[in-house]
């Protein structure tokens, strides 16, 4: 007999709900996690008052009862309505595209107008089945939103042109014909009180948690320590990229402190033409009304990067070529005894928080009922 029930790869979101679950449940569970911190990528800390998202914003939303129960169980939450504000060429635009987002590009008044101007812009591109990115958005809102709102950003954020790019990515962005500034369609919307780290220590509660432990470095010796393993890094790198490297998009993030109460006024604003170098700025005390810091703020510029060992991978590139590499590993990771995929790196695929803890619950249910 192994000396626990169940070994969880990675401390993220992924391995701290699959850990709660199974501790529920009365499994014996150990946690090996290759930084110095639990979260992963939506770690946070308090500074001086201030909730600061460590790896780029995070904010939860959803329109499941059970994924929100979930999290509301384990950490006290307050509403919080997304509403990203973009700038290009010293004009800001409300996002998503909405009738406010229509008013500020054309100045058009009502919904009608609104819905007139675009199909007039996007018959001009007579687009029938689009078939990337440039041709999803130019077929969604027309040139004039896709040149000042989407492709800038859009270039920065995957360093490719829109036209080498899925649709699938934009097409997370909603489209609305009211004036409704909420970046989410979702029917909850909110932050945990404190951040999220202190909600995945409580996941991780009764656990045996091991921080700065590279699992693939010495697996062999890991393995031995349970009966079944939840692997929760890169797919590739699992498989020793034994068919090749699966393409990643990585961040850097430049952190400053200002001594003045208020920057942008906001807790996003996107930068949406190619220059500077940043996709958006955040604010982090602005994702919370109730923030004691009246005198300073605290900012981070994100920078899109190329992914390289060594770097975090923050998003998979859904395109046809690396979909289907992935696939190829999902098909050699059915065939192991006892070892199970979980979340967006194993997965290779974009998961929001909900579906995140949603995907832990249902590996839940196939194991253990
Ligand atoms: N996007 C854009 N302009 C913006 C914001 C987003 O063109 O101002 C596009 C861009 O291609 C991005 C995608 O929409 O990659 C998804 O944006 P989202 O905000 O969901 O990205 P995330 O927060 O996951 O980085």
């Amino acid at each position: 007999m192994a000396q626990f029930d169940y070994l969880i790869v990675g401390a993220g979101l992924s391995g701290a709900t699959m850990a709660r679950l199974l501790l529920d449940a009365g499994k014996s569970v150990l946690v090996l996690e290759k930084r110095n911190e639990v979260g992963g990528n939506i770690a946070t800390k308090m500074e001086d008052g201030i909730c600061i998202h460590l790896y780029g914003p995070h904010i939860f939303h959803t329109s499941d009862e059970k994924a929100f129960d979930f999290l509301k169980k384990y950490i006290e939450v307050y509403p919080f309505i997304n509403s990203p504000l973009a700038y290009y060429k010293g004009k800001y635009y409300h996002m998503p595209f909405n009738l406010n987002t229509f008013d500020e590009i054309w100045g058009v008044k009502t919904a009608e107008e609104a819905k007139a101007k675009i199909e007039e812009e996007v018959a001009k591109e007579g687009i029938k089945e689009p078939k990337n990115l440039e041709e999803q958005a130019l077929s969604m809102v027309g040139r004039t939103i896709y040149e000042t709102l989407i492709k800038g950003y859009t270039e920065k954020q995957w360093g490719r042109e829109c036209k080498d790019l899925p649709a699938s990515i934009i097409k997370r962005l909603p489209l609305r014909f009211e004036r409704n500034n909420s970046y989410f369609n979702d029917t909850y919307q909110c932050q945990p009180k404190g951040g999220y780290t202190p909600f995945i220590e409580r996941l991780l509660k009764g656990a045996e948690v091991r921080l700065g432990v590279d699992y693939l470095a010495d697996r062999d010796n890991w393995n031995m320590f349970a009966e079944r393993i939840i692997f929760t890094g890169r797919l590739d790198e699992f498989f020793e990229f034994e068919y090749g490297h699966l393409a990643w998009r990585s961040l850097r993030f430049e952190n400053e402190w200002k001594e003045i109460p208020d920057f942008q006024h906001n807790a996003v604003v996107n930068y949406t033409d190619r220059k500077p170098g940043y996709t958006r700025i955040t604010e982090h005390k602005h994702f919370d009304p109730a923030c004691p810091n009246k005198e300073r703020t605290y900012l981070t510029y994100e920078y899109p990067d190329a992914f390289e060992e060594g770097k975090i991978p923050y998003y998979t590139v859904n395109d046809e070529a690396n979909t289907a590499l992935a696939e190829k590993y999902k098909e050699k990771a059915k065939g192991l005894e006892n070892v199970y995929f979980l979340g967006r790196l194993a997965l290779y695929r974009y998961f929001d928080m909900d579906d995140t803890i949603l995907a832990a619950m249902e590996l839940f249910e196939k194991l253990e009922k």
